[in-house]
């Protein structure tokens, strides 16, 4: 069969195959016209896709086409442009917007849904796993509220790069399959300030196992729909949580901790890796604790914990980076209350929350041990220099990036002059002209302590520093690198898109000839749109 396959290139894309659980088993909205509305006592509004005039696609991920099933051979196809820009719907395939709720920078802003997100169906693999796929962008739905259910190939690029960038870094995330120009200009007054644009529009095919969130539990608990809210619950717990076994209320409490847990470990993953997601509403927030939805994210570069991107948030900073762990438990909290009719007892609720917080404490100090290359965290020595550390890293510009990679090719026997011992981390310094004396004493005071913290455990350098590599990227997705890419894009020329993904591909390894990808951001990038300000405008 396999080899019949590709010696005759038959397509795999009509091979699919498809087995709907969310339609099946969850209530439709009965209204099909696809007219924006409140839909109550639903699940899902079924919506067709908006056909578009010439579908082209400028990348695919071929990791989650092999997920699927699919074959590179089968991605080049115009069959899969068609497929994924929405003009061709394949057997099995059967599309529908869900219906969510959430809070929007700690308001509830009542019913929200796939405004332009649609759902094509589920497919089973021969592994039995099963992937959601759906395409951001493809149309209006009842839900779309006053936007256009389109999407510009900026953000798609962004979104399309950064799923698979945050995959391969080891955080959880949704996937994303492919990024399709539809042919079609769309509107976009980019800061709000009435100067629109006309810009290309462009659909990412996103995939996961589910694309449920916090938010669409809320919608049924603040309309009170509580048999409807058991039925997702339930459904929820049955298809991705079946290890838990068959809902009740004790399960109904083992599924909120399990999903405080997951929730602290992707906080973990996030402060790590210096991600920022920039709209932490609790529609974004994935019940699977992984990243969803890449709006106006950030890549910290310059370390500092008020660093937001998105400049909807510049003034209140709520889902700034230092912030994100705090307002994930915000959110958990939300989700808590959603819930509670199912469970009418707060105080094991209460538990979850406060395990939120255990788990994120033990885990973020694993995971700075990690960075550091230390053994374990060793609260009596560590709690201190992580501590000072963060100070020190917040002297002048520093690159959060560059300086865990040049930590890590520090000599554990060090032992000169402060401008001698920081002369290495130099390449991490945005204006090292910046450095007083004062506090090249306080960097240099801070790599004496951690010097004489690494020889305690005396791992030899080699192998610290291949651990502290492991966990401490070289390329991540930087924010001025997405802009270069969209750039070239809007141009025509998509071969920056595609190499990003392809060094994107193996994050920790230093990779010959792509050096420029790891520097840090161009004086020009500073403060350019795009670069350090992003807007939800996409
Ligand atoms: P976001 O902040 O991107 O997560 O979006 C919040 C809500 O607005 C979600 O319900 C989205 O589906 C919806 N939305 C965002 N952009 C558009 C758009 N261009 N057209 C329709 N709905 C949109
Ligand atoms: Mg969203």
């Amino acid at each position: 069969m396999k080899a019949n396959r590709s010696e005759n290139f038959v397509n795999s894309l009509d091979m699919l195959s498809f087995d709907n659980s969310f339609v099946r088993e969850l209530p439709a909205d009965p209204d099909t016209r696809n007219r924006v509305r409140q839909v109550s006592q639903a699940c899902y509004s079924l919506v067709q896709p908006t056909p578009v005039a010439r579908p082209q696609t400028v990348a695919y991920a071929r990791e989650v086409a092999e997920l699927l099933g699919l074959s590179s051979a089968d991605c080049e196809t115009e069959q899969f442009a068609q497929v994924f820009a929405g003009n061709q719907l394949l057997p099995g395939m059967e599309p529908f917007a869900m219906c969510y709720g959430g809070h929007q920078f700690g308001n509830w802003a009542g019913q929200l849904g796939d405004g332009r997100a649609i759902n094509l169906g589920e497919v089973v693999n021969d592994r039995s796993q099963r992937w959601m796929l759906q395409l951001k962008g493809a149309g209006p739905t009842p839900y779309s509220r006053r936007g256009d259910g389109l999407a510009v190939l900026r953000s798609s690029v962004r979104e399309f790069l950064c799923s698979e960038a945050m995959h391969h870094l080891g955080v959880p995330t949704t996937r994303a399959l492919s990024l399709v120009l539809t042919g079609e200009q769309v509107t976009r007054d980019m800061f709000y300030d009435g100067h629109p644009k006309l810009e290309p529009g462009a659909i990412v095919c996103r995939v996961a196992p589910s694309f449920i969130r916090f938010g669409s539990f809320q919608v049924h608990g603040w309309r009170n729909e509580i048999d409807l809210l058991r039925q997702l619950v339930n459904y929820c717990i049955r298809t991705d949580f079946p290890h838990l076994g068959e809902p009740s209320t004790e399960v109904y409490l083992q599924w909120f901790a399990e999903i405080c847990r997951t929730t602290a470990e992707l906080m973990v993953h996030w402060m790590r890796v210096g991600f920022v997601h920039g709209v932490m509403n609790t529609d974004n927030m994935s019940i699977l604790g992984q990243t969803i939805d890449y709006g106006p994210y950030g890549w910290l570069e310059d370390y500092d914990p008020r660093w937001t991107p998105n400049t909807t948030d510049a003034q209140g900073r709520r889902y700034s980076f230092g912030q994100q762990p705090q307002i994930a438990l915000w959110n958990l909290a939300q989700l808590a209350n959603a819930i509670y009719p199912l469970i009418e007892q707060t105080e094991p609720l209460q538990q979850s929350l406060q395990l939120y917080g255990d788990v994120y404490q033990h885990d973020w100090r694993q995971m700075m041990a990690r960075k550091l290359g230390f053994e374990q965290f060793d609260p009596a020595s560590d709690e201190e220099l992580v501590k000072e550390l963060e100070q020190v890293l917040m002297l002048v510009e520093t690159d959060m990036t560059i300086f865990y990679r040049q930590l890590a090719a520090l000599d554990a026997d060090a032992d000169a002059a402060d401008e001698v011992l920081i002369e290495p981390l130099h390449e991490a310094y945005y204006q090292p002209e910046q450095l007083t004396r004062e506090s090249r004493g306080r960097i240099g005071r801070w790599l004496r302590n951690y010097l004489a913290r690494v020889r305690q455990d005396g791992l030899p350098d080699l192998e610290r520093a291949a651990r502290m590599n492991a966990v401490n990227p070289k390329y991540v997705l930087r924010n001025y690198l997405a802009q270069l890419a969209i750039d070239k894009s809007e141009t025509g020329d998509h071969s920056l898109v595609n190499e990003l993904l392809e060094v994107l591909r193996r994050p920790y390894t230093e990779q010959t000839g792509k050096e420029q990808y790891a520097d840090k951001r161009p004086e020009w990038a500073r403060d350019r749109a795009g670069c350090s300000m992003l807007s939800c405008s996409s």
